[in-house]
């Protein structure tokens, strides 16, 4: 088993030269590209900035990019060239020795092929003679050059010992380029590799790749075909990421590094699975997870008792009490939920929110090993002398996951009976979690439930609700025991927020919601009731019973089909200023989350929310 190299772009993070090297380092990575206008802004010289680098640990892999290297006007290449000789100097002085050199977008790019390899040759003679060499990768944007095909072809031409190709993955698959024919390049002219995913968009390419470039495993390219087929070639420089995008340019550096790493870490294991023959340490698979265990809302003296109130209408009970610490156990069937009072994280008072899950594993020692593995962060625990020993691990939102095991002498043989059964109303368990995302945080929470949790992430969906573009995204484990819901908005939520902030739910399942949904409503349960007009469009979309329709009308459910079959669903008012229960029925294998019933449920709450603040007290 052998390790690669992990590098990263500076153009990745954000921040300055000094953020990003400090960054870099500290997740882990063996070394670094310098992107030139980094170090053009930092006061540190290139000898300063090779010295620090040294002092972390980093090795400076690549220096870029240089463009415009070729052109028709003979004047103009002897600038182009007097250029590189210093940008030659600078690298000298950093102690790297591959520039990259992009194909040309200039209007007086070389179109001839040999005429292209004689002016690349020219300027890697220079480079050679200082024992530097130039990695030439095809733009896919390009004047002449734009597929990795046509940047190989000078590249052979020339045939110079300092002339070889950078492949850089997003401008190879971007354009449906074929990664199989590395093959016939000879291994010792794959100078370099950029790794970049991308989610599948159909827009101007220079666009979405300055734009919209993620990490490996949260968008939609084969990476580990991509690098299958570079290492089987005879690549053997380092796995480099190289990625433009608009949240990771403005977020914390040092956590988006820790992304970063992870994204090569998935990748390795990813290759591993398609190419045995790779060799890579890989980390331990993520053991099975079986179902939900629980939901922990974080709440006050306010918003507890409004929660508690609220779950005894909806049929729990509070069935136990934590031996040492403020939390209370509510369940209904296998449904369960913590009301805990001792929640540190910072919420303004009166707010109730999910602060943890926890989560059925097949063997939790070894989740948290891969958890650990994957660098996800492992939260210290504080347990009394009987209490089980729960692994913990922090999710991108600040959710706290636990792995659990519930049977006995589980976790909850630390909760003492209170002597009180659930009356019930017909729900059977947790269906699913709906997590509104941090708008820095949804990119990097597709790959963390991926590579942390071994869950399956699902295609990123758009609805328009009334205060702007949500995206979503679910993840799930294969068998659908495991669900989450990922919502962001789709741009960053401006001043004008009338709706709830960043909203949290809980679906619980039933496999009779009218029936469930009539005795909560008989117990007092804050049901959220829905205009008129939804029920109309329902009658004018589908085909419902008559009596469905009816009961649609009168209790406010939702309802939505996707491909095989439909989704019953109603909501609760927000308690707590930021979560509600959903109860939901889904029919004939429904996949979804009622997600095109969004809009309507937000204006729904933002009437209730209204009503309630202008009723008197
Ligand atoms: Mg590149």
């Amino acid at each position: 088993m052998t390790a690669v190299r992990r590098s990263v772009a500076t153009v990745c993070l954000s921040g300055t030269l000094e953020d990003k090297l400090a960054a870099a380092a500290a997740a882990g990575f063996d070394g670094i590209e310098v992107f030139e206008p980094d170090l053009i802004a930092s006061s540190w010289s290139p000898r300063e900035i090779a010295r620090r680098c040294a002092d972390l640990g980093l090795t400076i892999d690549l220096y870029q990019p240089f463009r415009d290297l070729d052109s028709t006007d003979p004047d103009r290449f002897a600038r182009n060239l007097r250029r590189a000789d210093r940008k030659f100097d600078v690298m000298e002085q950093l102690g790297v020795d591959t520039i990259l050199v992009c194909s040309s977008v200039s209007d007086d790019a070389v179109e001839d092929p040999d005429r292209l390899a004689e002016q690349l040759a020219t300027a890697a003679s220079r480079a050679g003679e200082r024992g530097l060499r130039l990695a030439y990768e095809a733009l896919a944007w390009g004047r002449h050059v734009s597929t990795w095909e046509a940047s190989w072809e000078p590249v052979r031409r020339a045939d110079s010992p300092a002339l070889g190709l950078c492949l850089d993955s997003f401008h190879v698959l971007s354009r449906g380029g074929d990664p199989t024919g590395f093959a016939q390049v000879p291994a010792d002219k794959l100078f370099f590799l950029q790794l970049a995913d991308a989610p599948r968009l159909q827009m101007d390419v220079l666009q979405w790749s300055r734009h919209h470039r993620l990490f490996p495993g949260q968008g939609a390219f084969d990476l580990p075909e991509f690098l299958r087929c570079l290492l089987a070639a005879g690549y053997t420089g380092p796995l480099s990421l190289e990625v433009f995008n608009d949240v990771f340019r403005q977020s914390d550096p040092w956590r988006t590094a820790v992304d970063a790493m992870r994204s090569l870490v998935w990748l390795e294991e990813a290759l591993g699975a398609v190419w045995p023959e790779s060799g890579l340490t890989v980390p331990p698979p993520a053991p099975e997870l079986t179902g939900h265990s629980f939901v922990e809302l974080g709440v006050d003296g306010v918003s507890g008792p409004q929660v508690g109130s609220a779950l005894a209408a909806l049929g729990f009970a509070h069935t136990g009490q934590h031996r040492s610490k403020p939390v209370q156990l509510w369940e209904q069937g296998t449904a369960r939920v913590l009301l805990n009072a001792s929640v540190t994280r910072p919420a303004a008072a009166g707010v109730a929110a999910v602060s943890a899950l926890g989560l059925e594993s097949e063997d939790p020692g070894r989740s948290a090993a891969r958890a650990q593995a994957v660098r996800a962060p492992i939260l210290p625990r504080t347990r009394g002398a009987d209490e089980a020993d729960l692994s913990a691990v922090e999710a991108p939102d600040g959710t706290q996951i636990f792995f659990t095991r519930t049977g006995p002498g589980g976790w909850p043989a630390d909760f003492l009976s209170t002597g009180t059964t659930a009356p019930g109303t017909g729900v059977l368990a947790i269906d699913h979690i709906g997590l509104t995302q941090p708008f820095d945080a949804f990119d990097e929470a597709g790959l963390f439930y991926r590579a942390v949790l071994g869950l399956e992430p699902h295609a990123v969906a758009e609805v328009a609700a009334p205060y702007g573009l949500i995206r979503t995204r679910s993840v799930t484990d294969t068998s659908r025991r495991v669900r989450l819901a990922l919502s962001v908005s789709a741009l960053r939520r401006g001043g004008w927020t009338p709706g709830v902030p960043d909203p949290q739910y809980v679906a619980l399942a039933t496999d009779d919601i009218v029936g469930t949904v009539a005795r909560m409503r008989e117990a007092g349960a804050p049901l959220l009731p829905l205009p008129a007009n939804y029920a109309d469009d329902l009658d004018a979309r589908f085909d419902l019973p008559p009596d469905l329709l009816a009961a649609i009308r009168e209790h406010g459910l939702m309802y939505e089909e996707d491909g095989q079959g439909g989704y019953l669903h109603a909501a609760t008012a927000v308690l707590g200023d930021r979560v509600f229960f959903e109860v939901v029925q889904r029919l004939r294998g429904y996949d979804g989350y009622g997600s095109t019933d969004l809009p309507v449920r937000m204006a729904a709450h933002r009437r209730a929310r209204s009503t309630a603040a202008a009723a008197p007290r």
